[in-house]
């Protein structure tokens, strides 16, 4: 098997396409020298080294150390120096490169080879022993860091005494005489820690250094890393052996960094940094200061020292070559280290950079503009969550952040306000006209008023799908949730954290991106939806194919929707419309009448704001399909809880306050979740459903007429667990519509369908599509049920499981692929086998996740549901699944 890849003089054994057997590193090397550009030559140990090292104990293949040797010979032929040869000694650097780039490995040893002979050959080649010794410390330091594990801070301590001892403060003021001093000590040191001396055979030196990175690739932190980015161990790192070029060999050599473009903004414009006279290691190490690589970047910062620009005006103009041919050939912005050695150009790295949201879109756009990449490819390069930086008023990055504590980040985006603590009075405040947060233990149903009236808000307890994460999405709201530190003193009207209290009142700053809740006013960056932005969601609709909805029902949410793009409504959950302070009344009347009649006699009182409130929003979406849902909860929750609410109820319905507590506490369940909510309701009060119906048909009608617009709605029966519950209903509504249109002379176009939120019903499917039109993934209950996990209580301790690698990722948030999922696959197969067309979409959070998007591309959904600030996130997410 061939082990060894060697690189460089304008060829190379691998090229850019291998980089799963050469590591990214070694790949884009190979692929440099390809391409004519100055890379010092060298060889690459494959992956599969690697691979083979763990597979037999930690032994090397038996033809390695052969290919190695033969790779050295190359290589000194190549640069005409020979390995270890006192007299025109050949050094190299030792580097690590996986296929992903990972910051938990060996890094990199520089000048290798290196020992008291050589290092009078190099001295004695370059005319300049300082020079020599220098590079010869370094290596020592560096060496015995990464490989030895002696660490960095031994010799760091022995040459801050060394300087103290003589009064200086730089190390540029340590002459040749004394780093060879220096030496000697570090030497002693190295032998004092490990018990033997520092390697000075150049060949024992090199297998140590490859022993070194191959081992790196079990350490703890490589470990970890690659959990946390889902790497496969089985990759393995390939190792890259490379002639060194100096940096450090006098005023006309320097090393740095740079990109071809802005990775913050993504503006077209080199970016970086160099130092004169120096070594890779000390740009990263914050030693020095780095000078720009441009004078317009030096204009920016105000900086005295010379740019490269200035300082080197025909290597600069050489480099700039190089950035023009890197990005014309990689066709992206490229992260470049480079080494000026004696006034020659040397390229030790490309990549593509790494860049934030905005820049990524930028960069994107800019690239079909000059032709370099197609609009799909635009589409396929901006991560569809990192969106979301881009959809919400952010905090300023130099702002400095004063952190009071720290929950969930629930709801993203950043909002400052002042602390509330109840519904009322955070709707109070805001017509007032002040900006505030409100800060809850949890929210209900009933603090939605005070949630819309609110920048952002903070719960101390739930979790991503509490009430408070749920509706702060939908409105757009920042929210924090599950902040657990924070105890609340309604009494004081203050809350604390750790011994720190804030007062009601007093200004806070949320960052529901983050988690994180801060102290005072915080400087922030509004949103920009058009330009870039607007291009690339314009190419990447014409790539998806699956429809995007929302889930919404005020008509400011489905406004706000809309202009984000959704194409319809994929859950209106009208139980959000029974709070309103004009209607909570008549549903209480109605949950405590003592029969039908009385119902009936309240419902009357609700429908005409139903009917309202329905033609409002066909208004907005016009002829877009619009998903009803009937409706869902206990009604338990609709009934008060505090004396003051129970009195102004008892007052209008004439219900003795005792007879009112009666009945809502036998309207009370153990299991409320599990009990007599969704078409269970529809079940025993038929009166409900039939009201909503008529509602909703209504509103059509008068739309109709009003507009001339058609408005299309799909009736959704909630927690179907049985066909014959959908069955019964669908006879009532339909019904309904019939009646409707008997009287107003208009029919009403519509579907009946149902969600499937219970593993019953996705079991099921095929019994339930003969009476279902459309079938949407509940998928927030589907977990529920399939788990068998309280989404209002998860929270408590999904972080345990999280931990312990029970669960990947929240199921909550990102849908389990596997259990819930394979439902989801069985409840499409089974309904198409009973009804060919039926509609299938999905309205749970997930629809909003990317990664549960592309699940439901894979399954063939029709649509995709989320709310109204997702919108884009889920039709970017689309295109890409679609690509
Ligand atoms: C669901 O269960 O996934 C759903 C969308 O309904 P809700 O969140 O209102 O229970
Ligand atoms: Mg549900």
């Amino acid at each position: 098997a061939k082990w060894v890849y060697a690189f460089g003089a304008g060829s190379a054994d691998g090229a850019q396409g291998d980089k799963n057997l050469l590591g990214g590193k070694g790949a884009n090397l190979a692929e440099m020298a390809r391409l004519g550009l100055p890379v010092p030559p060298g060889f690459t140990l494959t992956t599969e080294v690697c691979t083979a090292f763990y597979e037999n104990d930690r032994a090397y293949p038996d033809t390695l150390a052969e290919q190695v040797e033969a790779g050295l010979k190359a290589l000194e032929e190549k640069v005409g120096k020979t390995f270890g040869d006192p007299k025109n000694p050949l050094l190299v650097s030792v580097r690590s490169g996986a296929r992903a780039s990972m910051p938990g490995m060996m890094d990199t040893v520089l000048n290798l080879g290196l020992n008291d002979e050589t290092a009078e050959g190099l001295a004695e080649l370059s005319g300049d022993r300082r020079f020599a010794l220098d590079s010869y410390r370094r290596f020592i330091t560096m060496y015995s860091d990464v490989v030895l594990e002696v660490p960095h801070s031994t010799f760091e301590e022995l040459l801050e005494r060394f300087k103290e001892d003589r009064d200086y403060t730089l190390d540029t003021e340590i002459s040749a005489e004394e780093w060879e001093e220096l030496i000697v000590e570090y030497k002693a040191a190295v032998h004092n820690a490990l018990g033997h001396p520092f390697p000075t055979d150049p060949r024992d030196q090199l297998w140590g250094a490859i022993g070194a990175v191959f081992s790196s690739w079990m350490n703890d932190r490589a470990i970890t890393y690659r959990r946390m980015y889902d790497i496969p161990a089985s990759w393995g790192t390939a190792v890259n052996v490379q002639a060194m070029v100096f940096g450090n060999m006098g005023n006309t050599s320097a090393t740095g960094v740079a990109f071809t473009r802005d990775p913050s903004t993504g503006e077209k414009g080199y970016y970086g940094e160099f130092l004169i006279n120096a070594q890779g290691e000390d740009v990263v190490a914050g030693i020095r200061t780095p000078q720009c690589l441009t004078k317009v970047m030096r204009e920016k910062m105000g900086d005295s020292q010379p740019s490269m620009e200035e300082a080197m005006p025909a290597v600069y103009g050489q480099l700039v070559d190089v950035f023009d041919t890197l990005e014309r050939h990689y066709r992206d912005m490229q992260d470049i280290e480079f080494t000026v050695e004696q006034g020659r150009l040397w390229m030790l790295q490309t990549r593509n950079g790494k860049r934030t949201a905005r820049a990524a879109l930028k960069i994107a756009v800019d690239m079909v503009e000059d032709k370099l990449i197609s609009e799909e490819e635009a589409v396929m390069r901006v991560e569809p969550g990192a969106l979301d930086q881009l959809l919400h008023p952010t905090i300023d990055e130099s702002y400095e952040r004063d952190v009071i504590t720290k929950g969930l980040p629930a709801s993203p985006g950043a909002a400052s306000g002042k602390v509330v603590f109840d519904a009322d009075e955070a709707e109070h405040m805001a017509k007032l006209g002040d900006k505030v947060i409100l800060v809850r233990v949890e929210t209900s149903p009933e603090d939605i008023h005070g949630m819309h009236a609110a920048q952002a808000i903070v719960t101390a307890r739930g979790g991503m799908t509490s009430h408070a994460a749920v509706v702060a999405r939908g409105m757009g709201r920042p929210c924090v949730s599950g902040a657990g530190e924070i105890k609340i003193n309604l009494e004081a009207g203050t809350f604390t954290v750790r011994g720190r209290t804030i007062k009601q009142g007093e200004m806070i700053t949320v960052d529901g991106s983050t988690g994180e809740v801060l102290a005072g006013e915080a400087k922030m960056i509004k949103p920009e939806l058009t330009g870039d932005f607007a291009s690339l969601m314009v190419w990447a609709d014409r790539a998806r194919r699956m429809k995007v909805r929302t889930n919404a029902e005020t008509p400011a949410d489905v406004q706000t929707a809309k202009e984000f793009g959704a194409e319809g409504i994929g859950l209106c959950r009208t139980e959000h419309m029974f709070f309103d302070a004009d209607r909570i009344a008549a549903v209480r009347e109605m949950i405590l009448a003592e029969d039908q009649q009385g119902r009936v006699k309240a419902l009357s009182k609700i429908l005409p704001m139903q009917r309202d409130d329905f033609a409002e929003i066909f208004r907005i979406m016009e002829d877009r399909p619009c998903t009803i849902r009937l409706l869902d909860p206990p009604l338990h929750e609709f009934l008060p809880h505090t004396d003051e609410e129970v009195k102004a109820v008892a007052e209008a319905t004439g219900l003795p306050g005792e007879a009112l507590l009666e009945r809502a506490r036998s309207l009370a369940e153990s299991n409320p979740m599990l009990g007599h909510r969704g078409c269970r309701l529809g079940i025993t009060y038929p009166e409900i459903y039939e009201m909503q119906a008529r509602a909703i048909f209504e509103a059509q009608t008068i739309v109709e007429k009003e507009t001339g617009v058609k408005p299309v709605a799909e009736v959704m029966i909630p927690l179907v667990a049985v066909a014959k519950e959908l069955e019964i209903l669908k006879v009532r509504i339909e019904a309904v519509a019939r009646q409707v249109e008997s009287e107003t002379g208009t029919a009403p176009v519509y579907l009946i369908g149902t969600m499937i939120e219970l593993p019953r019903a996705a079991l099921r499917a095929n019994d339930i599509a003969k009476h279902a039109e459309f079938f949407s993934f509940g998928t927030n209950d589907l977990t529920q049920t399939t788990f068998g996990l309280s989404r209002d209580d998860a929270g408590r301790f999904l972080a345990d499981y999280l931990e312990a690698q029970i669960f990947e990722k929240d199921p909550f948030v990102s849908l389990d692929q596997d259990g819930v999922g394979d439902l989801i696959r069985i409840a499409v197969g089974r309904g198409r086998s009973t009804r060919e067309n039926l509609k299938l979409g999905i309205c749970g959070e997930h629809g909003g996740d990317p990664a549960s998007i592309r699940f439901c591309e894979e399954v063939g959904l029709d649509y995709v549901s989320c709310s109204p600030y997702r919108v884009p996130i889920a039709r970017l997410a689309a295109a890409q699944s679609a690509l």
